[in-house]
């Protein structure tokens, strides 16, 4: 599904990622691992053309080259881009909220039941349609970060630290929803430093370090690594 091949940004002589290479397969939740500054963000933000990526880099989604892309075109080609931060607007209610996520053209066809389906994974958020957003908890709030996504139809879902600022309860809450999302097909790509939550609901993981990948494999191998152990859980 996406094939990213040599990617490197810089932010002025700043060399914020250098080389990196990944993967994500049809209907796979592939996790990208990294500390404070790693590069994480500015993986996604290549991917999504909101920064420019160097010349060797190139980025194949379902077989199309999309390197140098428009960045307003990136939801049209159906890639979802879950911002840290999350960018909800916090003046709206949930419903409006996700009824903007079907603006997109390839998403307008449909939206009423997507957004049912949408709401069957986010139950907390079917009971809440009509509560402005910027009343809501940081947990629920990111729900309604991801359920906006998804209305737009993508065929990959790019996350960036879902977990920030959480609290560990709500972290266990948020990835139970994220793995019904998963369970749905949906292809997804994560970034983050929470890496027990992550890794519960990815299949593979990369391993990022100051701009680098420096280890990648499967989920149930990187929670035993070394390296993942001693950056992470502190051991
Ligand atoms: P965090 O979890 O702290 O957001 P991250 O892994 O997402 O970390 P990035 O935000 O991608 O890391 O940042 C990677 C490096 O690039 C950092 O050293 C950061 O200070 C730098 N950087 C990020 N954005 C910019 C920018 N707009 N201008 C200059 N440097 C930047």
């Amino acid at each position: 599904m996406l094939d990213a091949r040599n990617l490197s940004v810089r932010y002025g002589k700043h060399l914020a990622l250098n080389d990196v290479s990944i993967k994500v397969g049809h209907g796979e939740c592939v996790v990208i691992l990294g500390a404070n500054g790693a590069g994480k963000s500015t993986l996604l933000r290549g991917l999504t053309s909101m920064v420019p990526i160097a010349s060797e880099g190139d980025v194949l989604f379902l077989d199309r080259h999309i390197g140098g892309i428009a960045p307003q075109k990136v939801v049209e080609i159906g890639i979802a881009h879950v911002p840290e931060g999350r960018g909800v607007f916090t003046e709206m209610t949930v419903d409006e909220n996700l009824r903007l996520g079907a603006n997109p053209r390839r998403a307008r066809e449909g939206a009423e039941g997507r957004r049912k389906e949408v709401l069957a994974l986010f139950p907390r958020l079917a009971e809440r349609q009509r509560q402005r957003v910027g009343t809501m908890s940081g947990g629920e709030q990111q729900m309604v970060a991801v359920a906006r996504a998804l209305m737009s139809k993508p065929d990959l879902l790019l996350l960036d630290e879902p977990s920030l600022g959480l609290a560990p309860i709500v972290v266990g809450e948020l990835f139970q929803a994220l793995k019904r999302v998963r369970d749905s097909g949906m292809s997804m790509l994560v970034v983050e430093q929470n890496v027990r939550a992550s890794l519960s609901i990815a299949s593979r993981g990369y391993l990022l370090e100051a701009g680098r990948i420096v280890g990648e494999g499967a989920a149930n191998t990187l929670m035993d690594d070394p390296g993942v152990r001693k950056a992470f859980l502190g051991h």
